[in-house]
């Protein structure tokens, strides 16, 4: 193989930092760094923040990376970066994020982890599952016959704004009782700190605490994700359900009473084994390098596609 084609540009860019690295087509990551996401300085300052990061990435490697890929937040497509709030950006080319004469693709943040998940993470060899990382919000990933769906707009996966509550609290975007509101990280700090007149209370110190304040915020967030989770499954028929983010660090806290209240809810059918995920905060870089490979037309690079520099699925 020629040093030519044998790494490309990965990209994971965060509404507070972006983390890039060169990533070979087997998967193994040459280089990874990270640098933060100026958008207190506008959207145009996070393009070319973005453009010069990878210039750097690329220079780092021997040769001239095969492609670009990105994971970026809000709504886009294979090339245009849609819209993104957290960002400011509108309609931006994916060939605006690089100043190098090579092909990219754009994927959405929790798609693109999802699609690592699945080919190299832990939905390996699984073609049904949905990946939900929980963190200072939600979001999910269905990964429908081996590929992240995206719905006819771009808004699938939303599941953290299905309703689980209806006369429950107001979310940020808007609605009432979204799943967010109860179950992410973020909220299960918040609404803890609010009612024990405490500040800035994290997420974690919630689910261990023996205050009876704090088992009843965390009971009510593994309500809330036994309600989405069961309105998933029933829906999708998944072969399992991985989750993943920073509230899933909690191991057994989270999973136990989840999978508990999951399997009592569904009477007619099974429920999906609960599984964590296997690629950590890495999953976004890792899926962005899929995207720079499938820019380079390399598309078999994908669902089924033998790595072997990975473990073997965690369930098949
Ligand atoms: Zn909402």
């Amino acid at each position: 193989m020629s040093a030519k084609s044998s790494f490309v540009v990965a990209l994971d860019v965060g509404g507070t930092s972006m983390k890039g690295g060169l990533v070979t087509e087997s998967g193994a990551v040459l280089l990874s760094e990270r640098r933060p996401t100026p958008r207190t300085e506008g959207p145009d300052a996070v393009v070319a923040a973005i453009r010069d990061f990878i210039s750097h990435l690329a220079a780092s490697g021997e040769g001239v990376p095969a492609g670009v890929g990105l994971a970026v937040p809000g709504l886009v497509s294979a090339d245009m970066a849609v819209y993104a709030a957290n960002l400011g950006w509108r309609d931006v080319p994916a060939t605006d994020f690089t100043s190098l004469d090579v092909p990219v693709m754009l994927g959405h943040d929790v798609r693109t982890g999802g699609l690592a998940e699945s080919v190299m993470g832990a939905g390996r060899g699984v073609q049904d599952f949905l990946f939900l990382p929980i963190g200072t919000g939600i979001a999910g990933a269905m990964i429908v016959a081996g590929e992240p769906y995206g719905g006819a707009s771009g808004w699938g996966g939303e599941i953290g704004h299905i309703p689980v509550f209806p006369d429950g609290e107001q979310c940020a975007c808007g609605q009432f009782g979204c799943l967010e509101t109860y179950a992410s990280a973020a909220s299960v700090g918040r609404r803890y700190s609010l009612r024990a007149g405490l500040e800035n209370v994290r997420a974690e110190q919630v689910v261990s605490s023996d205050d009876p304040v704090a088992i009843e915020i965390w009971d009510e967030a593994v309500e809330a994700l036994s309600l989405a989770l069961a309105t998933y499954t029933l829906l999708m028929d998944p072969t399992m359900i991985v989750l993943g983010g920073g509230l899933a660090e909690a191991g057994p806290a989270l999973f136990d009473p989840v999978r508990t209240r999951l399997v009592k809810r569904l009477a007619f059918r099974s429920a999906p084994p609960l599984i964590p995920a296997a690629l950590g905060v890495d999953a976004g870089m890792l899926g962005a390098s899929l995207l720079g490979w499938r820019a380079a037309g390399r598309p078999e690079l994908g669902p089924g596609w033998a790595l072997d520099v990975r473990s073997e699925p965690l369930v098949s």
